[in-house]
């Protein structure tokens, strides 16, 4: 009669699987840090698994393993299933984009005889958090003639790091008494990349070094600047936290570890049912405009892409009968519950560490604003298709009425007719540069989300 839930280590859980998997996961947090080195990284994982590019592909068959990229930033996965795309698909989406600090197009200066790089905070940081901290400088400068520099600096053993200089503790009776919003403004998030004058003595000979070194090293001039789309991230890398090693601590959690069990259950689905489609967008911590964002059609032209080669016809009807019928589990994640600060969490609908994959039949703000309310329907199959498939799963809500709130890709995806609902990993310290999560909670989300896929729910 009672509901009652289990921390899933005390389960008959197998701790070496789960142990594995995050040796996995911790590799790709490290070697994907922004969303162009996701989808690099995604594709050469995929084609080591049989996915081939869908345009190499005239026509498709069931079991056919696919990949399409959305202009390096997104990429959609799918595995061919037994019956037609237009009787509907299975999707997981989760997004690839995390918070971070993008430089402005014009960055570069000098002052006080120290050259910076200026930034634009990207999503929802606390804006202390990234100071005093090593930074790395990823991304790619496009130059006139079309070639393309890509940058990754700052996370390899003896790389130079970057760093935002906060006040010290001794001069910052004034600082302290700020709200934390205000503690450190946007226009101060400043990195600081160097400090040697060029030989010649002119004006802003700090800045002159650097453009050379930079000429020097990469071809740079100023001006590209202009055409460059350069992100800057912590340099630390994902480590185990926690003398029994039970969690994992990392930049960009959010979402990566609902992408990375996504791409994983996509990629070890052989046969299914329904089509398999693993959907990994950009932009959703800025609110999933533009066209890699969710709220583009790339998943409708993909869906069209699919139907076209497998002969069913591509016709409008059949997309919209496709996405009528399609179930999609939302892929993102929510607040584990913090005993560091309890006040915002409401306890018997709060996410929990190490108990499995969170459903929330909503997320939003203010009375549900901004959210897809999943179905009672549609929460009793995911119920039935969890416990049938012994995955630890809880419900979560961000956090008390009105204590804030949050939302996800789901109501972009709902909005073309798909049955959504939001699920993933809880995750301490959310939109910080080092959030923790559970690696078995990573584990569950794949093994649900590899259910997911295998069934006809
Ligand atoms: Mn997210
Ligand atoms: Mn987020």
């Amino acid at each position: 009669m009672k509901y009652e839930l289990k921390n899933g280590w005390t389960t008959d859980i197998d701790k070496e699987i789960v142990c594995k998997f995050s040796e996995g996961y911790k590799s790709f947090l490290d070697i994907a840090k922004t969303e162009r080195e996701a989808v690099s990284e995604i594709v050469r994982l995929a084609e080591s698994c049989g996915f081939k590019p869908l345009s190499d592909y005239t026509t498709l068959k069931e079991g056919d393993k696919v990949y399409a990229i959305n202009k390096l930033k997104g990429i959609i996965l799918a595995v061919i299933g037994e019956k037609e795309a237009s009787e509907g698909v299975n999707i997981v989406g989760a997004h690839i984009d995390a918070p971070r600090l993008d430089l402005k197009p014009n960055p570069l200066y000098e002052d006080g005889e120290l050259a910076y790089f200026k930034t634009h905070y990207y999503g929802g940081i606390k804006k202390y958090q990234w100071t005093a901290l090593p930074l790395a400088l990823h991304g790619v400068v496009i130059k006139t003639n079309g070639e393309t520099v890509n940058v990754k600096i700052g996370d390899e053993g003896d790389d130079i790091t970057f760093v935002i200089t906060d006040l010290l503790p001794h001069l910052a009776r004034e600082q302290m008494k700020k709200p934390a919003t205000e503690i450190i403004e946007g226009e101060s998030l400043n990195l600081l990349i160097g400090s040697i004058p060029a030989d010649e003595e002119e004006k802003d000979a700090v800045k002159t070094n650097i453009l050379s070194i930079l000429n020097e090293k990469y071809g740079i001039c100023e001006e590209d600047f202009l055409s460059a789309e350069l992100e800057i991230v912590p340099s630390a890398n994902a480590k185990d936290v926690g003398f029994d090693r039970g969690l994992i601590g990392a930049y960009g959690h959010d979402d990566r570890v609902c992408a990375y069990p996504a791409l994983m259950a996509i990629l070890t689905t052989d046969a299914c049912e329904k089509t398999a489609v693993c959907l990994l967008t950009d932009k959703e911590e800025v609110g999933s405009m533009g066209n890699t964002g969710a709220r583009s059609d790339f998943l409708k032209l993909i869906l069209m892409e699919i139907m076209d080669k497998t002969g069913e016809g591509a016709t409008e009807l059949n997309l919209l009968r496709a996405l009528d019928k399609s179930y999609c589990l939302s892929a993102d994640v929510s607040a584990a519950f913090d005993p560091n600060f309890p006040a915002p969490y409401e306890k018997r609908n709060a996410g929990k560490t190490n108990y499995g994959i969170t459903v929330a039949k909503y997320t939003g703000a203010g009375g549900k604003s901004g959210s897809s309310d999943a179905s009672a329907e549609l929460m009793a199959k995911i119920r039935t298709l969890f416990n049938n498939n012994n995955i630890l799963w809880h419900v979560a809500e961000l956090g008390k009425v009105d204590a804030g709130g949050g939302g996800t890709i789901a109501q972009y995806v709902a909005n073309l007719g798909v049955e959504t609902v939001d699920c993933g990993v809880s995750v301490l310290s959310m939109h910080a540069p080092y959030e923790v999560v559970s690696k078995l909670d990573v584990y569950m989300t794949y093994k649900a989300f590899h259910s997911f896929f295998g069934e006809n729910i």
